[in-house]
């Protein structure tokens, strides 16, 4: 099943590990023509070397100038944007009374301005062409609040206000604005936050995963491929009238 992405260009930011490169894989293996982005040459490469993208280029989400010289790249060689998939995010935690303005700033920078660049980067694009899927991986860290990481619940609210408002901003465009939010999923994100967990308490990750996943009702880590099903569904034109919306996939956490 195409779900109608065949041939379209999409653009999956962070697509060379985690949550981004089963959305990758997922496009691709649909007929979409996928380009990832993210900072790791070999990374990217070995995304491209399994066919789960057809191609991938290094750039740095927090920085306009780098964004704005890649997008033009990613054009020429394979037309405009039709499907974006602003996926890259970072999760650092804090208890509040040691979340500095520094900390803040960086959750923003990649989490929220992030997003922010890669719409302005393919946004113009899709309203001349009448056409166009924005999808941003938010978080249920973005429709409610978890103890010890409200920076990155803060980038994440922020993301989910973003979706909203541009949804209706371009409602009569043909382009729709969405944002998918997971819970805790298995990917490095979980790894290493599981990792400075057990360093700082000496707690066994067994039992840190055990507390992450306990906000489930399913009481199991999510899966990536199956962010990216959801994703899939959003880009076709099956989901045209699906626009502004935060769609949790978190085992009925949220
Ligand atoms: P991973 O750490 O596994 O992968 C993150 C991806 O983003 C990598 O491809 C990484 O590539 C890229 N990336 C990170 N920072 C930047 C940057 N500044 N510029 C460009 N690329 C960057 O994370 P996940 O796959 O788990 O997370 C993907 C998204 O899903 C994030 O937005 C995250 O907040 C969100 N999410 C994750 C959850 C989880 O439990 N895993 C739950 C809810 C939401 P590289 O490091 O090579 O640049």
């Amino acid at each position: 099943m195409t779900f109608g992405v065949d041939g379209r260009h999409a653009l999956v930011t962070g697509g060379s590990r985690g949550i981004g490169r089963a959305i990758a894989a997922r496009l691709a293996g649909a007929g979409a023509i996928v380009t990832i982005l993210g900072r790791d040459p070999v990374a990217i490469d070995a995304v491209i070397g399994a066919r789960e993208a057809h191609a991938g280029f290094v750039a740095d989400v927090t920085e306009p100038d780098t964004f704005r010289k890649v997008i033009e790249d990613a054009v020429a060689q394979s037309g405009p944007v039709d499907l974006l998939i602003a996926n890259a995010g970072q999760a650092s935690s804090a208890p509040f009374g040691r979340t500095n303005p520094a900390l803040i700033q960086r959750m923003l920078d990649v989490n929220l301005f992030g997003v922010v660049h890669s719409i302005h980067a393919v946004l113009p694009s899709m309203i001349e062409a009448g056409f166009g899927r924005i999808i941003t991986i938010a978080s249920t860290a973005g429709l409610k609040g978890y103890p010890y990481v409200s920076a990155y619940c803060m980038a994440k609210h922020a993301v989910i206000g973003l979706v909203r408002s541009l949804a209706v901003e371009c409602a009569m465009t043909g382009v729709t604005v969405n944002a998918v939010c997971p819970g805790y999923t298995d990917t490095d994100l979980v790894a290493e936050s599981t990792e400075r967990i057990a360093a700082k308490t000496g707690r066994s990750r067994d039992d840190i995963l055990q507390e992450l996943v306990s906000g489930n009702p399913q009481k199991r880590l999510i899966d990536p491929p199956e962010i990216a099903d959801a994703v899939l569904w959003l880009c076709g034109m099956g989901a045209r009238s699906v626009t502004g919306q935060a769609i949790a996939i978190a085992g009925g956490e949220i």
